[in-house]
């Protein structure tokens, strides 16, 4: 009897589950469907084509299909091991000399496969438990972070929350709408921008003539902004329900995986965009393209055509496929274009989107000037030489000196272009806008040429780029002169929902927060 061989399907999927478990707080299970069907289909024609094509064993073909699933998705992981091997670094080498490479591995095996003339049916049953027991070992750590998760509930977020924070459903109208419309809301994040003076001394990049056209415009920029927290998500989190995340439950405190869903949770359903509901706003959201920022459930959620998640971008990575398309277009990899067109797809679109009837809030996460750094400082394609990463400049380059120069004049790169693009947004926002809009241009954090997550020490200029912000508001009058040059994220919408809604809210401590437990280290 031969023994059906299994595990071809098996080890397609393992990939997407150990990702899956190692991101469980930020992966939505939408996200895992459609790569998992790929995958899935992906093994059948493996193992079916060669069968009926060809009619060659069933257990022959299983042992070859699952040799090519490992391998297609190992080169990531070939790739930086040769990279250490030949420069004695992790990433470097090109895949120009690499695709022949794992090409050349992929025949081997398939040479070596095809002379096998051992016991078929003991070396599929090996296959088959060695598959089960790795799928196992994810799914036991998929159910565990759901079990935690599902005990980490959000009534104590929402209870604490109650304490000076909106959501009290006082419905006075205060000083905005008074019987007229109410304002369209723009909330931008521009990831990492820093603050003019960390350009300045850092960067050595004049940043004036943008912050004057600003000011010009009726912007107030805070030019002492720091950010709350030093990473996006601790960030948004806080910003967007205006509160401090140590006010939070212990989940959250403790870390891990359901700490990371609530923080998550909070992003995608903030109290901002369920107080503003209150008032009649729909929420439009962009796709940021990083799942911690993807408000899917918005009333309007806009993303570019054929949208890649980051999920799947991360999967695309780990696979050749980056690689392959990188020797056809002789640039980029898929990830890397399609998140520049994303950028471009959101300024093309940010001044568009609320032309409905409002009044709307709308949510837009541009990460850059956050590596990875794809353009120039007129808007013109830059390859960074390896796949999609959001990952700081420590994650890559461990701090050699050479490299961070080249993460600066990559960074301050593309710093005009996102000026100009901006610009020609707020123009454009603030003439389609019949009632002033309210516009919030921030980042989430600074730079990170010289992040090192390891060194806290307050007095480090590390923490002086990190958390030094690009902050410009732009409001009524009569709100404007609450804002203050060293105000934080946290107190952005305090001050808005207090002095346009009427809320009876109290600015919350301008202090940073930084490394980790993050909650209660205050280090300015
Ligand atoms: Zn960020």
């Amino acid at each position: 009897m031969r023994i059906p061989p299994i595990h071809p399907f098996l080890f397609a999927v393992y990939p997407i589950l150990f990702l899956w478990s190692s991101n469980f707080g930020s992966v939505s299970n939408q996200e895992i469907l459609v790569p998992f069907i790929i995958s899935v289909g992906g093994a059948a024609v493996l193992l079916l084509i060669p069968y009926f094509c060809f009619g060659w064993d069933i257990r022959k073909i299983g042992i070859w299909a699952s040799f090519f699933i490992c391998t297609f998705f190992s080169y990531w992981v070939l790739h930086r091991l040769a990279s250490y091997v030949l420069l004695g670094k992790s990433v470097g080498l090109s895949n120009y000399y690499f695709l022949p490479v794992w090409v050349f591995i992929l025949f081997l095996g398939t040479a070596c496969i095809a002379r096998i003339q051992g016991n078929l049916n003991k070396m599929t049953s090996a296959l088959n438990v060695l598959s089960c027991l790795l799928l196992l070992f994810s799914g036991v750590n998929i159910a565990r972070h759901s079990f935690e998760t599902a005990h980490a509930a959000l009534e104590p977020f929402e209870a604490r929350l109650d304490n000076g924070t909106p959501g009290q459903k006082n419905m006075s109208r205060a000083a905005l709408g008074g019987g007229r419309s109410l304002p369209d809301i723009y909330y931008i994040i521009l990831d990492g921008y820093g603050r003019s003076d960390v350009l300045k001394n850092i960067y050595d990049y004049d940043n004036s003539a943008f912050l004057d056209w600003l000011t010009q415009k009726g912007f107030y920029v805070a030019n002492r902004s720091r950010a709350n927290y030093c990473s996006t998500y601790l960030s948004l989190a806080s910003s967007l329900n205006c509160t401090l995340l140590n006010n939070l439950p212990t989940e959250i405190e403790s870390g891990g995986e359901a700490g990371e869903r609530l923080l998550v949770e909070m992003i995608r359903n903030s109290r901002i965009s369920s107080f503003l509901k209150d008032f009649g706003y729909k929420t439009v959201a962009f796709s940021s393209g990083y799942s911690k920022t993807e408000m899917k459930s918005a009333d309007f959620y806009v993303a570019p055509p054929g949208n890649i998640s980051e999920f799947s971008n991360v999967l695309i990575s780990m696979t050749p496929l980056d690689a392959f398309y990188f020797h056809l277009f002789h640039y980029d990899g898929l990830g890397n274009d399609f998140h520049r067109r994303r950028l471009f797809f959101i300024f093309d679109n940010l001044a568009e989107v609320t032309r409905g009837k409002g009044p709307f809030f709308v949510f837009c996460h541009l990460v850059t000037p956050h590596p990875p750094f794809l353009f120039d400082e007129k808007g013109r394609s830059v390859s960074p030489r390896q796949p999609l990463t959001f990952a700081e400049a420590s994650d890559f380059h461990n701090m050699d000196p050479l490299l961070q120069n080249e993460y600066r004049s990559g960074y301050i790169r593309q710093i005009p272009y996102i000026n100009r693009r901006i610009m020609e947004s707020v123009e454009k926002i603030i003439s389609n806008s019949s009632e002033p809009p309210i516009i919030v241009i921030q980042a989430d954090h600074g730079p990170g040429s010289m992040l090192d997550w390891n060194n806290s020490d307050p007095e480090n200029s590390v923490l002086v780029e990190r958390s030094s912000i690009l902050n410009a508001i732009y409001v009524p009058e009569q709100m404007r002169r609450f804002l203050y040059p060293n105000m934080t994220p946290v107190n952005t919408f305090r001050i808005i929902l207090k002095h346009g809604f009427g809320q009876p809210l109290e600015l919350q401590p301008d202090k940073t927060y930084y490394g980790e437990p993050f909650m209660h280290t205050s280090v300015l």
